[in-house]
């Protein structure tokens, strides 16, 4: 029987996943599919009536902007996205039962451990840039993964004090002269979860030659690979880590999901596939 899944969101077709799952189907030899699946959001909730139980779907991945919904519409809830508030994978049991997890914290801890190895995340605070959805994923897991000192800063300072309410070990740094702040020098990781940087524009300014040696610079955006926050993180010679990188790791725990193998990573460069992708040299 052919194992379907696939990823939902509005709009999807610019998702890489489909590149990430199909090529690790194909290594494996495994009979499945994984599809891009447009859904409305007035349509989502119909979307997981429909796959409950009786289905052709094993489960989904979830993105914007059906994380939260995919959250409330679960029976049962992985403590992750519960303390994210958000879902980006839904699993059709055959009992009817719809299960929710967030992989989006294991992929971004996972990146760390790819391109920073032996590198300590909970040995110094983490600065985190940014409290939108893909921030509120990040605190969940870096909280569960025992980093007990967390810096936000968003733009929106009321979004960051919401934020930072909801977990232990979080304060709110205040926004001054565009991100170049003093809770950036002590701080262990720096990670951009804000869009800025997204498609080329400008990232978020740190003043590198300030911040420690050892820090570790983190961009969730991909597009392009190179943004300006890593450029200039690693002009100073600080490690950097890629949100390619968290992308292809939060696919790996999915895919097992879906088809009850882990993905042939040592076999399969899926990097250099979605960099040809996106037209990144590799
Ligand atoms: P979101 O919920 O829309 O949040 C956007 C965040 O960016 C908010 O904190 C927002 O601040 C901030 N922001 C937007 N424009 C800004 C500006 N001009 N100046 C300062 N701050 C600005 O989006 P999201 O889902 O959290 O995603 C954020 C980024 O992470 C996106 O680029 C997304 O593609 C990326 N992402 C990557 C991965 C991966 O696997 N690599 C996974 C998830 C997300 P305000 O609150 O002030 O609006």
């Amino acid at each position: 029987m052919t194992l379907r899944a696939g990823v939902v969101g509005y709009p999807i077709k610019h998702s890489l996943s489909p590149l990430l799952h199909g090529a690790w189907l194909d290594a494996l030899g495994i009979d499945g599919v994984y599809a891009q699946i447009e859904v409305a959001p007035e349509a989502f909730a119909d979307f997981v009536a429909r796959n409950r139980g009786g289905g052709d779907l094993v489960g989904v991945n979830v993105t914007i902007p059906h994380k939260e919904a995919a959250l409330a519409l679960a029976d049962v809830v992985d403590p992750v996205a519960a303390k994210a508030g958000a879902a980006n994978l839904l699993l059709f049991h055959k009992d009817g039962t719809v299960e929710a997890r967030n992989t989006d914290g294991i992929g971004l801890l996972d990146a760390f451990g790819v391109q920073a190895p032996g590198f300590d995340i909970t040995a110094a605070p983490v600065l985190l840039l940014g409290a939108g959805g893909a921030a509120r994923g990040a605190i969940a897991a870096l909280v569960d993964a025992g980093v007990t000192n967390i810096r936000l800063i968003n733009r929106t300072l009321h979004r960051a004090q919401v934020l930072a309410a909801q977990f232990p070990g979080v304060t709110v740094v205040p926004p001054e002269d565009a991100f170049s702040i003093p809770a950036a020098n002590t701080a262990g990781a720096i990670i951009n979860a804000t869009s800025l940087g997204l498609n080329g524009g400008g990232g978020p300014h740190i003043h590198w030659p300030e911040t420690r040696a050892d820090v570790v610079a983190m961009d969730m955006v991909y597009k392009p690979l190179r943004t300006q926050f890593l450029s200039e993180a690693a002009a100073q010679n600080r490690r950097t880590v890629d949100g390619l990188e968290m992308l292809i790791r939060q696919a790996v725990p999915s895919f097992e999901a879906f088809y009850g193998a882990p993905p042939p990573l040592d076999r399969t460069d899926v990097r250099a596939l979605a960099l040809a992708a996106l037209g990144e040299a590799p």
